[in-house]
């Protein structure tokens, strides 16, 4: 950390690079690689999803969709009209997307927020693309980010990566704290962009209220830096209420429109808007970086988007669906792990707990559960100054009852054994 309280770009695992060879062993090029290659490496998620699928394990670490959210028949259908109809979809497309999808991210960005038209909307290979995309555009080494602590660790990795500066802020139940963010400025801090995860935030589940997009588009225009607004989960809400996108109240708004939550990560096709001055900028990274997303994803998804009845049926079922394992898990836990304290969640895919135990921290409950068969999230790794030492992610999204019910029970051992060996 510096002086100022900002957190330096190099972070974990940080190693020397450049110079000469320096007499490096054989198949050593560590000599080569580029600065940058060390800023934002983190493997703490690899190293957790791996564990994760082995075999025996019952997965609650993933934020991945349930299986049996993807709409599969339809997709199976527009397929095949799609191929049918012309060998287009299998042709080249332009960086910016396929008009099609361009006009269906446009379409859904103004139901969700700001009226916004097809020229500043862009198709991105999903939402952690349109991340390293504003992190390569916008951001230099040593530049300002301010972001929830805990945030969504593949956004602190692409802020890394560009060489940024982290200004973490605390956030709650009602998102980032927004009243800091104010005193920070007021102090002098210069933030180019403030990343926000506006509904069932990744890890925590927060709402960023209206007031506080409000506060925060006002803040924006004041000391002029840019929000990047990440809304994986907003569709996912329980109550079927989402709140209209910061871009109704300010127009220094990058979006990111991710489809992997709510239409399936598969295809790697997601939305971006940003200002008109920027969205160009932004396809000339993308242009550098894979000329384009796959055009047989994008018009499959921009016919499913374009049948107006399709989406409100869609997510409908993800909410019931999501709702009731939120519920029926959040009872279990309760019923069995007295010692788990956590908010029910509104909406996403995620319950954010706390080790109520002192001794207890939840690395060592980790390795106890993995050893037991089952995996989770400690919460360490989302943290960027914060304790996340007895914090921990449960998904709740791709269980079923029965696994739930053995994957609680697991829980309950490892926390057992771990108290044991804390003793
Ligand atoms: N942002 C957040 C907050 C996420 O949780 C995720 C996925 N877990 C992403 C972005 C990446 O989404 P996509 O699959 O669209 O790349």
């Amino acid at each position: 950390m510096t002086g100022d309280g900002t957190v330096t770009g190099g972070g974990d695992g940080t190693v020397t690079r450049g110079g000469g060879d320096g007499g490096a062993a054989p198949g050593d090029f560590t000599h080569l690689l580029a600065r940058r290659t060390s800023w934002g490496r983190s493997d703490a998620i690899d190293r957790i999803l791996s564990a994760a699928n082995a075999p025996g394990v019952l997965s609650m670490a993933g934020g991945i969709p349930a299986p049996d959210s993807f709409p599969v028949a339809r997709l199976a259908e527009v397929t095949d009209r799609i191929l049918s109809r012309s060998a287009a979809a299998l042709q080249y497309a332009s960086t910016a997307g396929v008009p099609a999808m361009r006009e269906a991210v446009a379409r859904r960005a103004g139901e969700t927020g700001a009226p916004v038209g097809p020229e500043r909307a862009m198709v991105t290979g999903g939402s952690q693309q349109g991340l390293d995309l504003v992190a390569r555009t916008l951001l230099d080494e040593g530049d300002l980010v301010a972001l929830d602590d805990p945030s969504y660790l593949g956004a602190v990795q692409s802020f890394r990566g560009a060489g940024a500066r982290l200004l973490p802020l605390p956030t709650d139940r009602d998102g980032m704290r927004t009243d800091v963010l104010a005193e920070r400025l007021a102090a002098g801090a210069r933030p180019k962009l403030v990343y926000v995860v506006p509904h069932f935030h990744n890890p925590t589940g927060g709402v960023l209220t209206e007031e506080r997009r409000r506060d925060l588009a006002a803040l924006a225009d004041r000391y002029g830096f840019l929000i990047v607004e990440d809304d994986p989960y907003g569709d996912l809400a329980f109550d079927g209420e989402r709140l209209p996108s910061t871009d109704v109240h300010g127009d220094r708004v990058i979006r990111l429109m991710s489809l992997s939550k709510t239409l399936c990560p598969g295809f790697r096709v997601a939305g971006l808007t940003a200002p008109a001055g920027l969205i160009g900028e932004l396809v000339a990274a993308k242009q550098s970086s894979d000329l384009q997303t796959n055009t047989f994803g994008q018009h499959v998804l921009a016919e499913l988007l374009g049948d107006p009845a399709f989406l409100p049926a869609h997510l409908a079922r993800l909410r019931t669906l999501y709702g009731d394992k939120a519920r029926a898990t959040a009872a279990l836990l309760r019923e069995r792990l007295p010692w788990l304290a956590f908010d029910d969640p509104r909406g996403g895919l995620f319950f954010w707990c706390a080790v109520d135990d002192p001794r207890v921290t939840s690395d060592l409950l980790y390795e106890h559960a993995l050893a037991q068969g089952l995996a989770l999230v400690p919460g360490a790794p989302f943290c960027i100054e914060q304790d996340g030492s007895r914090l921990l992610r449960l998904s709740f999204a791709t269980l079923d009852e029965e696994q739930r019910r053995e994957g609680v029970s697991r829980l309950a051992t490892a926390f057992d054994k771990a108290r044991a060996d804390a003793y």
